[in-house]
């Protein structure tokens, strides 16, 4: 195989019907294949259905002794603070549990931003004339567009592999209007990437011209490993920590959840930050809710006792997940890297493949796969305004997908991309 672009117009061409007609093939096939959302497949979810009898009759109290079939409570369940401040690095004192949805507490999180400001003294942002986020791309598409609906304009900057361009994000902080940045810390949901230790240190230690500069650090995926071995695995360093050192210690709201460890929207989450970031939340949160749905902490903390079961369990998850990974990687080596088309990294953890194609072509190669019957989320969604400039990265999802399907998906998905790419070289 040779690369493409060493193709004379001629081969193009004829290349350009062979692939008309293979994709034909698909289209004649009648797929009906979802590789768009990141959900876990039904035997993951199968992992944790034991957690459902943890809390049987006679089983309502917390260790504290709380009945968790009544109000009260409200701070969460001491041994769920402390499971996630395992999981989180940080003291259990400054873990604050949620509900079953993390995405819904960075969305009240902003909100009590814009209403009130970040803490007591600061103008709400909803008072401000603009306010602007740092927004690392490829991300993701669900953090944009609450940004957008907050009316908060984006600043795209690019990820590499150890995370966003600092000295970009340097230079943007200058502007008091760049009030925050929101990010996915490890294995990025697209990217795949983990922020090098040097990168968390320089987010940390920056100066911001704006004090209440806020980094919404969405770690939904801190303990999700593809592989067991050390070497292979990435590590994220603790950027609660790293601000504590500068002085920075408000400047940082990190979050994960279970979503992905147990049963997605039907898990827990938590908020972990400073005293004083967490009392304002507190503060506000309290006339929100009486108190959180503690039954469901209590049967995760039971479910999940400490990080070294989270560990045991997530590698149950990573023998299902890994071998799809790596049928998507093999594939994508064998068929696109002789032909230079495209590029992609391959994560080491998470749930997704970033695919970087050949400019111009990510939205063609999307719609060939819809119309052979594969949806796959659409190009531009990991850029903010669902614009991705390149128009080149697409997110691939491995997940969800039996086996059998991902493979019917990535026979089409070569085909699509080096289509795509030699009808963008005709044209
Ligand atoms: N953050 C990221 C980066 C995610 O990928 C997801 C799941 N797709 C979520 C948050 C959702 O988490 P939750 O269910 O806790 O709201």
């Amino acid at each position: 195989m040779k690369k493409l672009s060493e193709y004379t117009k001629a081969e193009l061409i004829q290349r350009k019907e062979e692939l008309q007609a293979a994709y034909c093939e698909f289209q004649n096939r009648n797929l009906h294949l979802d590789l768009s959302r990141g959900k876990p497949e039904k035997r993951q979810l199968e992992l944790s259905m034991p957690m459902l009898d943890l809390v049987g009759k006679d089983e309502w109290y917390s260790e504290e002794g709380l009945d968790c079939r009544n109000y009260g409570g409200f701070e969460g369940l001491a041994e769920v603070r402390r499971l996630f401040g395992e999981l989180l690095g940080v003291p259990e004192e400054l873990v604050f549990p949620g509900g079953n949805s993390s995405l819904s507490m960075i969305h009240d999180a902003i909100s009590r931003a814009f209403l009130f400001g970040p803490l007591p003294g600061f103008t709400p942002w909803s008072k401000l004339p603009e306010v602007k986020f740092i927004c690392p791309v490829p991300g993701y598409d669900w953090h944009f567009h609450t940004c957008e609906d907050f009316g908060i304009e984006m600043l795209s900057v690019e990820t590499g592999e150890n995370g966003p361009d600092m000295d970009q994000i340097e230079e943007l902080v200058k502007d008091p209007s760049v009030k925050g940045m929101i990010c996915v810390p490890m294995y990025g949901n697209p990217s795949g990437v983990t922020y090098s230790d040097e990168v968390v240190e320089r987010l940390a230690a920056m100066k911001t011209a704006a004090p209440d500069f806020r980094i919404i650090w969405d770690n939904a995926y801190c303990v999700h490993h593809l592989y067991e071995e050390e070497e292979k695995r990435d590590h994220l360093a603790n950027i609660y920590e790293a601000c504590r050192k500068y002085g920075h210690e408000d400047r940082v709201l990190m979050f994960t959840s279970t979503s992905k460890i147990t049963f997605a929207g039907a898990g827990i989450c938590a908020m972990a930050c400073s005293p004083a970031n967490r009392k304002e939340a507190m503060r506000v949160i309290f006339y929100q809710l009486v108190c959180y749905d503690k039954m469901n902490q209590l049967r995760h903390a039971r479910f999940l006792p400490d990080k070294n079961a989270v560990e045991l369990h997530m590698r149950k998850q990573a023998a299902i997940l890994r071998p799809k990974f790596e049928r998507v990687e093999n594939i994508l080596e064998e068929k696109i890297r002789p032909l230079e088309i495209g590029e992609w990294h391959n994560p080491r953890g998470g749930y997704f493949i970033c695919y970087y194609a050949m400019p111009g072509t990510a939205k063609r190669i999307v719609q060939l796969c819809r119309e052979a019957g594969v949806t796959l989320t659409p190009a531009g969604a990991a850029y903010p305004y669902d614009v991705d400039p390149k128009d080149s990265a697409i997110r691939i999802a491995p997940s969800y997908a039996p086996m059998e399907e991902l493979n019917q998906v990535m026979e089409l998905f070569p085909v699509a991309a080096e289509l795509a790419a030699v009808e963008r070289m005709l044209s």
